[in-house]
C-alpha cells in the first residue's frame, strides 16, 4: 500500500538526475502515484526521457511557462490523458547568472521580469490552467528557498521572486481552499543541482550550512521528495498556505556559530 495509490501526479521542473524534481517524482512513484512529466526545453528532452523510463512513466511533455499556448496545450492534454489530477508540483525557476553576483541594485529591469514570469507567475498560471481538471482534494505545491525572508548574499532577485511565490502560495490557497484543493510551499536547504550551480558563493554556502544548521547536515532531494508524498498525501488534508521548511532547521537559527562539537 504507497501513500499516494490511485492519484495522478504531474511534476514540472525535471532537467536530470540532480533535479529536486527527480527527488519528488522516484517518491511519487515509490508511494504508488501514476506519473506525469512536463520538461522545458527540447534539449533537454534526452535526459528526462530514461528517468521518466525508470519510474514507468509515458507521459512526457514539453512545456515552457513563458508560453501560455504551451500551459494551455499542456492542461488540454492532462484533461484527455487522465482522469483528473490530484497532485501538481512547481519545480522551475530561473534568473539570469548575472542577477545572481553582485549587489541587488544592479538587477536589470528585463531580469526582474524573467525571474518573477518564470519562478512566480507561472505557478499562478499553471493553478488556473489545471483548475478544471484539479480534483477535489488535490494539492498543488512549489519549492522556495529561505532567502525569501532572510538575506542571503548573492541570491538577490531570487529572493524577492521566491517571496512572491510564497504569497502567492497562500492567496492560491485561498482561492482554491472551497474546492478542497490544497497549495503549499517546501522551503529546501541548499541541494547542488543545475539551478544552484547559476548562484554566486552557492558552495560555500553549501558548505556553512552543514556547520550551523541544527542537524549539521546538509538535505537531499530525497528529504524533500519525502516531504512532498506527505503534502501530496491524505496526511496533510486540512493544511494549506504554509511553507513547510525541509533544511535540518536552519530556519530557526537566529545567532549562526560555528560549533566545536559538530
Ligand atoms: P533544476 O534541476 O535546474 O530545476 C529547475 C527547473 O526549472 C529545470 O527543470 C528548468 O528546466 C526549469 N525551468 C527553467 N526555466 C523554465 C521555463 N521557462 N519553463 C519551464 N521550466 C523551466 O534545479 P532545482 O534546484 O532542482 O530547482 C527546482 C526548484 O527548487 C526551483 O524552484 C528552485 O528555486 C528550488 N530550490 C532549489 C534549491 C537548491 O538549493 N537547489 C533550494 C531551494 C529551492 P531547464 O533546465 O530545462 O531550463
Amino acid at each position: 500500500m504507497g501513500l499516494l495509490d490511485g492519484k495522478t501526479a504531474l511534476i514540472f521542473g525535471l532537467a536530470n538526475e540532480r533535479s529536486i524534481a527527480w527527488g519528488i517524482t522516484q517518491a511519487f512513484h515509490r508511494e504508488g502515484a501514476k506519473l506525469g512529466i512536463s520538461y522545458a526545453g527540447e534539449i533537454f528532452k534526452r535526459r528526462v526521457l530514461p528517468l521518466a523510463e525508470k519510474v514507468n512513466c509515458n507521459w512526457v511533455e514539453e512545456c515552457d511557462v513563458t508560453s501560455d499556448e504551451q500551459i494551455t496545450a499542456v492542461a488540454k492534454k492532462a484533461g484527455k490523458d487522465f482522469k483528473g489530477i490530484d497532485v501538481l508540483v512547481h519545480s522551475i525557476a530561473f534568473a539570469g547568472r548575472e542577477e545572481l553576483d553582485g549587489p541587488y541594485y544592479n538587477t536589470s529591469r528585463e531580469g526582474f521580469k524573467q525571474a518573477m514570469d518564470i519562478s512566480v507567475y507561472s505557478f499562478v498560471a499553471l493553478a488556473r490552467a489545471f483548475q478544471p481538471i484539479l480534483n477535489p482534494g488535490a494539492s498543488l505545491m512549489c519549492l522556495t528557498y529561505y532567502g525569501s525572508v532572510k538575506v542571503a548574499p548573492h541570491y538577490n532577485v531570487m529572493g524577492v521572486a521566491k517571496a512572491a511565490l510564497e504569497s502567492s502560495t497562500r492567496y492560491l490557497a485561498y482561492d482554491f481552499g472551497p474546492q478542497k484543493i490544497r497549495v503549499n510551499a517546501i522551503s529546501a536547504g541548499p541541494i547542488r543541482t543545475l539551478a544552484a550551480a547559476g548562484i554566486g558563493g552557492f558552495r560555500d554556502m553549501y558548505k556553512h550550512f552543514a556547520e550551523i544548521s541544527p542537524m549539521r547536515e546538509n538535505v537531499t532531494s530525497d528529504d524533500v521528495g519525502n516531504a512532498a508524498v506527505f503534502l501530496a498525501s491524505d496526511l496533510s488534508t486540512r493544511i494549506t498556505g504554509e511553507v513547510l521548511y525541509i533544511d535540518s532547521g536552519f530556519n530557526i537559527m537566529g545567532v549562526q556559530m560555528v560549533s566545536s562539537e559538530s
